[in-house]
């Protein structure tokens, strides 16, 4: 009532004339008492490792996040002591001060966990869901696609793909690594790259999945192997008969520059040669030196950022909206647990037309939404998940079933080694042997 009043109370009393602007002005904005405390860690074993982290406050609320699957949970602990002390309502301030020790791939899994932890902290205070926090809310739902296990039989994994398509999907993918084939006489080369005619035996995979999915339903493709741009040009040529809704990250690490944005020029070559539509960026972080040649020079048709590793939502909502304006479409990659999965929801309802679809890599595993609390079951529903409303990202962890699935035993212990920063201040820790101010030497403070 009492803060009701501050908000929305009369703009004059009767007895002591106007009130001023500043106390009729919700002040939520401005620096609290709010600090962070502490930040810990466990981490659930699964399909991929799920890190999970929590973001304490003096206050009781508290934020979860999630490293990039696969990750490790010191890549955000070793934030710890860059943001004890802070406000977590500061995010992107609090973001700019750790964006230091962010890189690509699981790399950028530390800063991405810390966003979302911000950001759950941020929606519970202001009694806000998390999309609030980043934009307005484009969609109720988000749509979901999934692959499956493959199978050397195509009529097998059409089968297997039926399923899903039982499931409720919409939207699918399908892996097409070179090993479906390489029994086959003459289908693969001395590189593991297929040949034509292995091209073909690839693509009476494509046309039974297209058979028991249908035409109609978007089909993407991953996993080519070490394609160099020519391959991959040939490969994207063979399977446009078949209309794909993408080919996935056709240029690998193993050949060329490490990461896509730096080959954004064999993208582009690839993506002009070809109506399939060409993808990439799961493990990119963030949009400068990052998804920005790709976008700027519209060398692909689709990014694929993961908000595990791109940067949280902040950092995946700049991207996308980036992309927009580019005319680039989006669509997300995702093999985390629910909480990385809610932070991608959240992120994915301010998108615009051009956001495709939210990976789900968690399929076959029974236990995968019970992780959590809090939300709509099941989460995903007929090949969509709901936004949620609730303040934050709108869950809880379920800790009896996360204890039942930990990698190694303790559950958000206290991490006192990761208590001091890995990188300190300029001449932090004390006395030093130097001349002070008036020339006298000395082993002592003289400044700070
Ligand atoms: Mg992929």
């Amino acid at each position: 009532m009492a803060a009701a009043g501050a908000l929305f109370g009369p703009l004059f009393r009767a007895t002591e004339g106007p009130v001023s602007a500043r106390e009729t002005v919700n002040r939520n904005s401005s620096p609290s008492d709010l600090k962070i405390t502490d930040v810990r860690a466990c981490r659930v074993a699964a399909n991929y490792d799920y890190p999970l982290i929590k973001v304490y406050t003096n206050q009781g609320v508290y934020g979860l996040g999630e490293v990039r699957d696969a990750g490790v949970e010191g890549i955000a602990l070793i934030l710890k002591p860059y943001l004890v002390g802070r406000s977590p309502l500061d995010i992107e301030g609090n973001l700019k001060t750790v964006r230091q020790f962010a890189g690509h791939g699981r790399m950028g899994g530390g800063y991405s966990a810390a966003d979302m932890a911000m950001h759950d902290i941020a929606g519970k205070v202001y009694g806000v869901p998390a999309y609030r926090l980043i934009g307005a809310k484009r969609r109720d739902r988000v749509r979901i696609y999934a692959d499956t296990t493959d199978h050397k039989d195509p009529k097998i994994y059409a089968e297997r793909m039926r399923k899903r398509k039982e499931m409720g999907l919409t939207f699918f993918k399908m892996d097409l690594h070179t090993e479906l084939i390489a029994d086959r006489p003459n289908a693969v080369n001395e590189r593991g790259v297929s040949t034509d005619k292995g091209l073909g035996y690839l693509c009476e995979f494509i046309a039974a999945i297209r058979d028991v999915i249908g035409w109609s339903a978007p089909l993407a493709a991953d996993h080519f192997g070490p394609l160099n741009v020519n391959d991959a040009i040939r490969y994207a040529k063979a399977f446009e008969p078949y209309q794909l809704a993408w080919a996935e990250d056709l240029l690998q690490t193993r050949e060329g520059p490490r990461y896509p944005w730096q080959n954004w020029r064999g993208y582009k070559t690839i993506a002009e040669a070809t109506t399939t539509p060409v993808n990439t960026g799961e493990d990119i972080f963030a949009l400068e030196d990052g998804f920005r040649p790709l976008i700027d020079n519209h060398a692909v048709d689709v990014i694929h950022p993961d908000i595990e590793t791109a940067g949280g939502l902040v950092e995946t909502k700049r991207i996308a909206d980036y992309a927009e304006a580019a005319d680039v479409q989006v669509a997300m990659h995702h093999a985390g647990s629910p909480v990385g999965g809610f932070a991608g929801y959240h992120c994915a309802a301010t998108f615009g037309d051009h956001f495709l679809a939210m990976e789900n890599h968690a399929l076959d595993m029974p236990w995968w939404q019970d992780l959590v609390t809090g939300v709509a079951k099941p989460i995903i529903d007929k090949g969509y998940v709901a936004v949620p409303e609730k303040p934050g990202l709108g869950l809880e962890l379920n800790d009896a079933v996360v204890k039942e699935h930990l990698r190694r035993p303790g559950y958000f212990e206290p991490t006192p080694i990761f208590d001091d920063p890995i990188v300190s201040g300029f001449r932090l820790g004390g006395p030093w042997p130097h001349f002070d101010e008036t020339g006298k030497w000395c082993n002592c403070v003289t400044y700070e």
